[in-house]
């Protein structure tokens, strides 16, 4: 989710930037708030509480977590809420019970990988092994190095006729809390590996039309960071500026087009959550993915581009530095997202439902993020983010059971965005 911690509430937690012991979240709860009409009620009873807010737009609730020296203050204070998480601690113990270090059947029987979420270092040996089982039509891809030195990997995958072909580009885990990413793409390239190699027919006719770019882990600083340190870390780990003793730039805010459109869009303070940084692209992981998005554009263009997240279940076109700007193809987006939507709550069973909309007028407005570069500069026919589950039972520490659904969801609602990718959705006169 592209949330923010409110500049004047920071918790106490920036001060553990480098402290190399993990943080206990133990008795810390999250509360969803109801606001609606009562939104500055709400705002000036919670004004004196030391919180961090998960969400970004107050409209309907703010979803907050609370130290346990405040948690029976706050309920005193008699606001409409409800419990999404009664120990934090618990929950988090609870997301990593599954044993981390299974041993993995060979990658094309690996599902049960979507059981459990994992260190790192095996997601790397997942997408090697992936690589392996698909040698003549994959390669290990990089887009550079991120801050502290770590590879940001990913795969090509292309089908007959070899690479080459106009380009779909993943990029999961900028975020680095929103651990349910990662899974979703590795799912869907595992899903386009095996397919491909058993003759499924629409899988085929995928990689035989465009070549994929699968980035898993494009904060992979952060990524770390939140599983042995602080596991709401969300930005990378690059020192402050000017003295600053806090960490970190939101790379989901560091792209170059639009970077400074509006402050409503991004943090110029490098506590904050949303902190854009000095520069556009003055993340080396940045830096990496725009030159990355520039060369694809350039050789052989790129068809779709999605920056997945967590959490809201949205499925968001640009603009998003704007709320009140539309783009020509915004009718095309929208008609795409729908089927998209619709593929997704028919293949669950419990419906699962995901909204959709130009990112700005639907949530709020968002400067210097990928979907709005990745299309203005990159040409993407077709950018979105997608915001995976939940709603807000579970927001970031989404229990392991949700794993295996979300994935699956997902490849459901790929099969139908990549089949649209050529379709002509309208008949040429007005916009699309
Ligand atoms: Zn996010």
């Amino acid at each position: 989710m592209r949330s923010t911690i409110l500049s004047s509430v920071c918790l106490a937690l920036a001060t553990l930037a480098t402290a190399s012991e993990k943080f206990s979240y133990n008795g810390y709860k999250v509360y969803r708030v109801k606001t609606g009409s009562n939104l500055e009620t709400v705002q000036s009873k919670l004004a004196s509480f030391d919180f961090e807010q998960w969400n970004h737009d107050s409209t309907s609730h703010i979803d907050i977590l609370v130290p346990p020296s405040q948690t029976a203050s706050f309920e005193a204070l008699d606001l409409n809420y409800h419990v999404m998480h009664a120990d934090l601690g618990d929950s988090i113990a609870a997301e990593s019970a599954a044993p981390t270090s299974n041993v993995r059947r060979q990658a094309d029987n690996a599902t049960s990988w979507y059981d459990s979420y994992h260190p790192y270092a095996d997601h790397v040996k997942y997408f090697d092994d992936l690589q392996a089982s698909f040698p003549n039509n994959s390669r290990k891809i990089s887009s550079g190095k991120s801050y502290e030195g770590r590879d940001i990997y990913g795969l090509h995958l292309w089908g007959s006729g070899g690479p080459g072909k106009p380009a779909v580009l993943y990029h999961s885990t900028v975020h680095a809390r929103e651990w349910i990413s990662a899974p979703v793409v590795e799912y869907i390239t595992y899903q386009l590996v095996t397919g491909y190699k058993s003759k499924d027919a629409t899988v085929r006719a995928f990689l035989d039309h465009y070549d994929f770019f699968i980035l898993p882990f494009v904060n992979p600083d952060g990524f770390v960071y939140s599983q042995t340190t602080q596991r709401l870390w969300r930005k990378n780990r690059q020192p402050g500026p000017r003295n600053s003793t806090c960490f970190g730039r939101d790379i989901n805010r560091n792209w170059e087009f639009a970077w400074n459109a509006t402050a409503r869009g991004a943090s110029s303070n490098p506590c904050s959550e949303t902190y854009k940084g000095e520069a556009p692209s003055d993340t080396p992981e940045n830096k990496g993915l725009d030159a990355f998005a520039r060369k694809l554009r350039d050789e052989q263009g790129i068809k779709l581009f999605i920056d997945w997240h967590s959490y809201g279940q949205d499925i968001l076109s640009p603009y998003g530095y704007k709320e009140t700007l539309y783009a020509p193809e915004l009718g095309k987006w929208t008609k795409a997202a729908n089927l998209v939507s619709g593929a997704i709550r028919e293949a669950t069973e419990d419906r699962t439902t995901f909204t959709f909309g130009p990112s700005g007028a639907a949530l709020y407005a968002t400067t210097g993020a990928a979907p709005d570069h990745v299309y203005a500069i990159g040409g993407a026919d077709f950018s979105y983010t997608i915001e995976l589950r939940d709603t807000g039972d579970a927001g970031f520490v989404l229990p392991p059971e949700q794993i295996r659904p979300s994935v699956v969801e997902q490849w459901e609602g790929q099969k139908v965005l990549i089949s649209l990718l050529d379709e002509v959705f309208f008949d040429g006169k007005g916009p699309a």
